[in-house]
């Protein structure tokens, strides 16, 4: 059988084999190399589980493989894990912003949503939102062609007193800090003003919708991207 060009070969991806494809970009290094040992670990498998499947990817054309060497993507795998975790992070703006979740919820439910294969289901979405750039957590959202575009947004904790701004995303996500902002009613889109800024700790005075005269922390307000 002849091997499929390898956008075929990623178009009928498993889950598995998708979730190897975004282990694989996540855990990449400076040069988008990965030992296999690390991604054996990172998925939960086996090493020789992890050997196999690697090798299915190579013969698809996504993976660069060589025995006893690290692993890379290749160009179409690239592109292909890129698109994976578009698809992910758009679910996860989507579950905050148009569904009402909380921050700490959206991840479980985004790993399961990102295997539908339909284009058409993650491009409504987009338009729905406006086309984000950054997901809830403030990570850059790949563009159609899986590029991946920083986002250059503000923290709050840049913002001085008069100031009027709206959060777009995270520079953090720990789940304590994603419970501190749930306590304080703060979501994506809250519109806050900033009265004051302390000299001396860089804490501030704000307020928003219900809440008054609020003091924020300077390592809460260095978490937060505004607009
Ligand atoms: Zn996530």
């Amino acid at each position: 059988m002849f091997p499929l060009p390898p956008i075929f070969a990623f178009l009928m991806a498993t889950v598995t084999e998708e979730n190897y494809l975004k282990a694989l970009i996540s855990l990449a290094d400076a040069e988008g190399k990965v030992a296999v040992s690390e991604l054996s670990r990172s998925l939960g498998v086996r090493k020789p589980s992890a050997n196999s499947m690697v090798r299915k990817l190579a013969e698809a054309g996504l993976v660069y493989y060589e025995r006893y060497k690290p692993l890379r993507l290749t160009p179409e795998g690239r592109k292909a894990a890129a698109l994976i975790v578009r698809k992910h992070r758009l679910t996860e703006m989507f579950l905050v912003e148009q569904m009402g979740f909380g921050w700490e919820e959206v991840h479980p439910i985004a790993e399961q949503i990102e295997h539908v294969k339909s284009p058409d289901f993650f491009s409504r979405m987009d338009e729905l939102m406006g086309y984000p750039t950054v997901d809830p957590h403030g990570s850059p959202i790949p563009d159609k062609a899986g590029n991946f575009v920083k986002a250059n947004h503000r923290r709050l904790s840049d913002c001085t007193g008069g100031q009027t701004v709206t959060i777009v995303g995270l520079a953090h996500n720990s789940n304590d800090f994603l419970h501190f902002l749930n306590d304080r009613q703060l979501k994506l889109n809250s519109v806050i003003t900033v009265h004051h800024r302390e000299a001396f700790d860089g804490s501030l005075t704000i307020s928003y919708t219900g809440h008054q005269e609020v003091v924020f922390s300077k390592v809460a307000a260095d978490r937060i991207l505004v607009r």
